[in-house]
This record gives C-alpha cells, structure tokens and sequence, in this order.
C-alpha cells in the first residue's frame, strides 16, 4: 500500500546510515563496545542502575519474569488489553498470566482495584503496560504490591521518554522492559532494553541474557578472559553493534520527537471535540509525562468499525486496533475460562477502539485531513 497518512513512520537518516557504516568498518559486530555504550546512554537518559540490550521487547519481558524466578504454579496478573507478548513472556516461564480490567474508557491502563481483586496466595508479581505511553496509577500499583509482598514489572513498550513524578516509566518496578520494534518511538528495527536499579536482578539479567555464561566473547577478543563456566540456563538473547548504533542516534532523537508526538495529539484532541464530539478520546487527562506513542480514540457504540476502517483506507489513511483482548484469542481461552470473569470494559474498548496515525512527521494538515476523512466515514456509516 502507499499510504498518503500512515500509521507510523520511521524518523531514520544519514546519521543512522553512518552509525552503520562506521560499525560494519570496525568489523566488530555483535554485542560489544558500541552496545556498552547504547546500554550506558540508555541508563543514563532514563536514570535506571543498569540496562540490558536485548533481541527484542518480547525477550526483554522473558527474561524479566525469568529474573524474578517465576514458573509454574505462580500467577502473574496483567491487563488483557495490551500486545499478546505481555502475557506470552510469563507463560513462557510457566507462570499463569491471570488478566485484570483497565480502569474505565478514558483510562485504558490496568485498574489497581481490579489487579487487588485478583490476588490470591499463588500471585507473584502484577506486569503493567504504561498503554500508548500513557503512565499507570504507579502509586496505587506500588502500594498494593508492598501489601502482598509482589514483584513489579513494567512492560514499557510503549513508554520510552515517558515519566511520572520525576521518575521515568520503567524505573517504578523492579524490573523494566523497552522494545525498539519498527513502529515503536525509539526503533532499532528489531531490539529492547531491560532495566532494573537492583543489582542482584542485574547479575541475574546479564547472565541470563548470554546463555548462563560467565564471560562473553566479547570480553575474551579484548583479551581479558580465557575461559568461562556457566551457571544457569540462559538463552541467547543479545542484541548486535549495529542495532546498537542505530539506537544510540535514536537515543538523541527521542526527546524532540516525542514532544512532536506530544505536540500533534493536542492538536487531534482538540480538532476531534470540536468536530467530532461523537468520538471518545481516553486520556485526555493523564499523570506525568506522556511519551505519545499511540492515538486512540472510541468509535460510538452503534458505528461500523470494519466499514470505516476501509472507507478510511481507501482514501490512503491507515489506521490500526490496539488491542484485540488477550483474554479472548484462541490460545488463552482455557487459560482464562476458569478462574477469569469476563472483562466487560476491556471487551468494549476491543470493539470500539481506533488508532489513528500518529508519527513525528505528520503536521497540522495530515492531522486535519485525517479528522476531517473520519467524519465522512462515520456520517457513511452511522
Ligand atoms: C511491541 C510490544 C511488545 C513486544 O516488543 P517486541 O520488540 O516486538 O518483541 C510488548 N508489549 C507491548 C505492549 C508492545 O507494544
């Protein structure tokens, strides 16, 4: 497709080009100086003890549960409307994700009186997702989970840039996890980040990341190691010098697109309620600092979401859904039927919820012409 509006566009240029360029001369390419220097960029930035390069999000939230000893008998509660990798990472482990409901239209992150509801004697740790960068309630989440003695883990996706009294999201829990995936606000195409300010969690994530191994290539091409035992099952993991270097001039990017981001979703807030006071927009009021990676908006109850999607589709706008709830895809049916009472707010949202693009790039115009497309196709299809 040539999308005249996309979804998500890349914000990749020269300085990434020679990033590459000057990595691939190096002949050095997997997890090595440029990667310690991504890893300490990272951790800086965001203020977290230590970061992790890793593979991918997705590997980064494995080896957080992982980190924490979860396995089988434990249960990990987490929203079900989020990406199916949040709660695949548990049950990689062995773990049960048990799915808690968000908190209500107009915030669509995880409810800290639902994730109570849900504790029981085998319940570990609570997995939050800061949803389209929009932090949770940390401070209720945080308190429940020193009452019951649980780990938390944030899944920071969709977060990255993005803060709450002070305090990047990421670094509440114990463990945090970044995903540098294609149309994610920092990219390194594939990649992600786990980062955690306790250091025991830190020997466990290093060790874990790398086969178990004691010393790594890396450390023995410099000469500074011979051999190396290993210590524990590991996976591999790592992420390679040139993604990493992709990364580190994303790093610097970060800032400036994210208020961009940050910049477009007032001007859709505001043009939406004044055109379109149909159309619910959650999180117009939120906590802390939004990195704005997504803009979701509710279709009214009675609209046609498939029709409108193509209607908007065909006049080169493209659109997305996140999510389709977790709890009711096909693999997690027998998971949840038992012990799972349905979600009736997170259903909702599944069914009439819409992502318009959002992306660094767009100006005021494709904000426009993007409202102004959904008001015919909602008026076509009412
Ligand atoms: C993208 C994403 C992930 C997984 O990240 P990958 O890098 O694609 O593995 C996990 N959780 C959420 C909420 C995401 O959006």
């Amino acid at each position: 497709m040539n999308w005249k509006v996309p979804l998500a566009d890349l914000d990749i240029g020269t300085d990434e080009i020679l990033a590459v360029q000057k990595v691939l001369e190096s002949r050095w390419l997997t997890m090595g100086s440029v990667t310690q220097q991504f890893e300490q960029e990272f951790a800086k930035k965001i203020g977290a003890r230590h970061a992790f390069a890793v593979t991918n999000g997705t590997a980064a939230l494995h080896l957080a549960c992982l980190a924490l000893g979860l396995g089988p008998g434990d249960e990990v509660i987490v929203p079900s409307l989020t990406f199916v990798a949040s709660a695949n990472a548990i049950r990689y482990t062995g773990a049960t994700p048990v799915f808690a409901e968000i908190v209500s239209p107009k915030d669509l992150n995880i409810s800290p009186v639902a994730v109570e509801k849900r504790i029981n004697p085998r319940t570990r740790a609570i997995m939050v997702v800061h949803y389209g960068g929009y932090a949770c309630d940390m401070t209720a989440i945080q308190t429940i989970a020193e009452r019951h003695n649980l780990k938390i883990i944030e899944d920071a996706a969709h977060a990255v840039g993005g803060e709450l009294e002070g305090t990047a999201l990421g670094c509440w829990g114990e463990i945090g996890c970044f995903s540098f995936f294609s149309n994610k606000n920092m990219t390194t195409g594939e990649g992600g980040m786990v980062v955690t300010n306790d250091d025991e969690l830190a020997d466990r994530l290093r060790l874990l990341r790398s086969h178990g191994m004691t010393t790594l290539t890396w450390d023995r091409h410099q000469g500074r190691a011979i051999d190396y035992d290993v210590v524990m099952l590991g996976y591999n993991y790592r992420l390679d010098e040139i993604r990493s270097a992709i990364g580190l001039v994303q790093l610097n990017k970060l800032e400036k697109n994210n208020e961009q981001r940050r910049k477009l979703t007032r001007h859709y807030h505001s043009m939406l309620k004044k055109t379109l006071p149909q159309v619910e927009t959650p999180f117009e009021n939120y906590r802390g600092k939004t990195s704005a990676h997504l803009l979701p908006i509710l279709l009214p109850q009675a609209a046609n979401r498939r029709k409108i999607i193509e209607f908007l589709k065909s006049r080169g706008i493209q659109t997305s859904i996140h999510y389709p709830p977790v709890h009711q895809f096909s693999i997690y049916q027998p998971d949840t039927r038992p012990n799972n009472p349905a979600l009736p707010i997170t259903e909702e949202v599944g069914q009439r919820e819409l992502t318009l693009p959002l992306y660094p790039a767009m100006t005021g115009e494709d904000v426009a012409l993007v409202v102004n497309t959904l008001g015919e196709a909602l008026e076509a299809f009412k």
